[in-house]
């Protein structure tokens, strides 16, 4: 996919506002995406059982995945990283989250030696110094407790959708996830469009992260995360002073 087509679809400068007022619209083939998508749970929840469960960045597609989990009364777990490097934004959606849904969201967080070690002798802006100590952060704030997070798991939900990014316009809504484990990854919103995203938030009053309103599409660590301008890429935020993929390793197939 092109970086045209996964731009976000602004005709002109966007006003300041909400995310909902600026993306969302129903299209006419939403009704069968949603009903494709809880389908799709159904079908994962149904062949794993407690092997499932969804890993949350708590991005919006992620919300809207928990709601249908919810709102579908579908046995999965869910579950989210902490970085230690999230924004209080990000982090506030973990009590929402259980709050609205009665859904306990599992915690997982990095090795706190670690992450001292690595920040004493790379310091605690490693991340800009080079993409070998970019991944290095993201391997021990991310891989090592989404390791943890997966560990006994035989398929995950991601939120993952082909119009994000052109590395993602190959996303299956069930596909290997790479590990060379056969573990399995669910994306049920894998052919949904930002608009159809906000209409479904709109619809069922989803809850979701203020930051959208500011023109993060994609919103990760504090750090590693600013606002897109006009035109750019979903991704173009994240880690915006590389030339890189705009991946983290969770996700990345190598
Ligand atoms: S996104 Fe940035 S702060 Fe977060 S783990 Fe990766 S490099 Fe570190």
């Amino acid at each position: 996919m092109s970086a045209e087509a996964s731009a976000l679809p602004w005709a002109s400068a966007p006003a300041a506002g909400n995310a909902i007022g600026l993306y969302a619209r129903w299209t006419p083939a939403l009704d069968a995406k949603i009903e494709a998508a809880v389908q799709a749970l159904r079908d994962a929840s149904i062949q794993h059982g407690a092997g499932l469960l969804q890993s949350s960045s708590l991005g919006v597609e992620d919300m809207v995945i928990t709601d249908l989990i919810a709102r579908h009364r579908l046995p999965i777990d869910i579950a989210t990283l902490d970085t230690g490097r999230l924004h209080a934004e990000t982090l506030a959606l973990i009590p929402a989250v259980q709050a609205r849904y009665s859904r306990e969201v599992a915690v997982f967080s990095p090795v706190a030696e670690a992450v001292i070690t690595f920040v004493q002798r790379e310091g605690d802006d490693a991340m800009y110094k080079s993409l070998d100590l970019r991944k290095a952060c993201c391997g021990v704030r991310k891989m090592e407790p989404l390791g943890r997070m997966l560990a006994g798991r035989s398929a995950w939900i991601t939120g993952l959708r082909r119009e994000q990014s052109g590395a993602r316009g190959e996303v299956a809504v069930d596909e290997d996830d790479g590990s060379g484990t056969g573990r399995r990854k669910i994306s049920p919103l894998a052919d949904w469009t930002w608009a159809e995203v906000w209409a479904y938030v709109q619809k069922y009053e989803v809850p979701y992260n203020p930051l959208h309103d500011q023109f993060m599409p994609s919103i990760g660590c504090a750090p590693c995360t600013r606002a897109i301008a006009v035109g750019e890429d979903f991704r173009a935020g994240r880690w915006w002073w590389e030339d890189s993929t705009k991946e983290c390793g969770l996700h990345a197939k190598s």
